[in-house]
């Protein structure tokens, strides 16, 4: 029998509304024994104390891409999933465009089998929404929601017209699913581009596109009673207005934010293939990020999001979109200025925030809160504690990040999922690096 008393630590629990420093968490053989104030320590107990540290719930991340099957050179699932227990996650959401899509139920059932042999965490699936991704034909909503898919989502794409969008999702509504786009309208893409058809050409984003997506969104949702859509990584200050006063009217929609996007900006979108910052969407002005920050702290962006887009390395002219970095998303918040001081509702927008977009189909990913008699879920960080993304401690296989040798804020010591430890910094914790 393994136990351990993690002692003195600050819980911070937001599905039960909890934040209490100086607590104790008993667990034995990974199932969380007691939980309260000055706990006595049993004789074969190791413990463990760090001045500062916090316990939370284990993160959900509602947006990774996990490259497998199809891109095996960019990530695995194993590196991934690795890097996101690394990160205090302990579920992930894999998005459907993998190579083949997961646009059918044999795709579905073979990416279900893929994370269940690699995952070292729960991989929750998402389906496409049109086949291919291509914004045309529907797939089998009900056959993929009835083999498990979490929500329907096209991410990397966005080409369905107003109609499909409503179809989608109406019954993805009828099923209890929720509806993720990624809000860039294609056809000012195209335009924006100089009439460039195929998407691998587009490197002009204009704010516009994303507006302009949320805006027609927005109305197919106000048309679609009973559904729920998601919008995945705004990141312009009109789109945040926009997701603040669909709220405010009542309507169903949530939506997420990047760490880099919080935390980083860029050319806006007017530069080209050479922009060493470049992801889709991409980084905005300083007001951007200022508004995506107060959006974030005041509830109208619901969660965070990874956004985890692995790539090989290549020279900035060829390089592919996206950042690869589920493992330092705390660390990326917690690196800003005043971060700190809203630990709480950091700590909601990558629990509970998340497990709301999911709704119901959110149930088997584990970390719904710190209960006593229950296998544990949680994450033990230290949001004090530095250190460098570098060879030694990065877990994915793409190293496409930005933050390459930079000193960050905020280390994960531990992480629990579903009464197994995930996740351990043995440099941190010595006491149980021998087991
Ligand atoms: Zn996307």
């Amino acid at each position: 029998m393994t136990q351990i008393l993690l002692q003195a630590v600050r819980l911070l629990d937001p599905f039960n509304g909890v934040d209490l420093e100086g607590c104790d968490l008993l667990l034995e053989d990974g199932v969380l024994q007691e939980v309260g104030a000055e706990l006595k320590l049993p004789p074969s107990a190791t413990l463990l104390r760090r001045e500062g540290s916090v316990v939370a719930p284990s993160f959900v991340d509602i947006h990774c891409h996990l490259r497998e099957p199809g891109q095996p050179w960019k990530e695995r699932i194993a590196r991934a999933t690795a890097a996101a227990a690394a990160g205090g996650f302990g579920a992930v959401c894999g998005m459907a465009n993998l190579t083949p899509p997961v646009d059918s139920l044999e795709q579905f059932r073979r990416s279900q089998r893929d994370n269940q042999s690699w995952g070292r965490v729960r991989v929750l699936q998402f389906a496409a929404c049109t086949k291919g991704l291509a914004g045309e034909e529907l797939t089998n909503l009900e056959a993929l929601a009835r083999a498990g898919a979490v929500g329907f989502s096209d991410d990397g794409r966005h080409g369905m017209n107003q109609e499909r969008l409503m179809e989608v999702l109406g019954r993805a509504g009828a099923l209890g699913r929720v509806v993720a786009i990624h809000p860039e309208d294609e056809a000012l893409l195209v335009l924006a581009n100089r009439g460039m058809r195929d998407p691998g050409q587009w490197h002009l984003r204009p704010p516009d596109a994303e507006i302009s997506a949320i805006e027609k969104a927005i109305s197919a949702l106000r048309g679609t009673p009973g559904s729920r859509l998601h919008l995945q990584h705004v990141s312009t200050a009109g789109g945040v207005d926009l997701v603040r006063r669909a709220k405010a009217e009542g309507l169903a929609i949530t939506a997420e934010v990047t760490p880099h996007h919080l935390m980083l900006t860029g050319a806006g979108g007017d530069a080209g293939p050479a922009d060493p910052g470049r992801c889709n969407p991409p980084l905005r002005t300083e007001s951007d990020r200022m508004a995506l920050w107060e959006a974030l702290l005041e509830g109208t962006i619901d969660a965070i999001a990874s956004d985890h887009a692995p790539h090989e390395a290549a020279p900035p002219s060829e390089r592919s979109p996206g950042f690869s970095g589920i493992q330092l998303v705390l660390s990326a918040v917690l690196g800003q200025g005043g971060a700190l001081s809203h630990l709480g509702r950091v700590v909601e927008t990558l629990t509970a925030g998340p497990r709301r977009v999911l709704g119901e189909a959110g149930a088997s990913a584990p970390g719904d809160g710190i209960r006593a008699e229950e296998p544990a879920s949680l994450t033990w960080f230290d949001p004090n504690q530095s250190w460098t993304p570098s060879p030694q401690s990065w877990l994915s296989l793409g190293t496409n990040t930005p933050f390459w040798g930079e000193p960050l804020k905020g280390t994960v010591l531990a992480t629990f999922a579903g009464g197994r430890m995930v996740h351990l910094n043995r440099e941190l914790v010595p006491e149980l690096a021998g087991d």
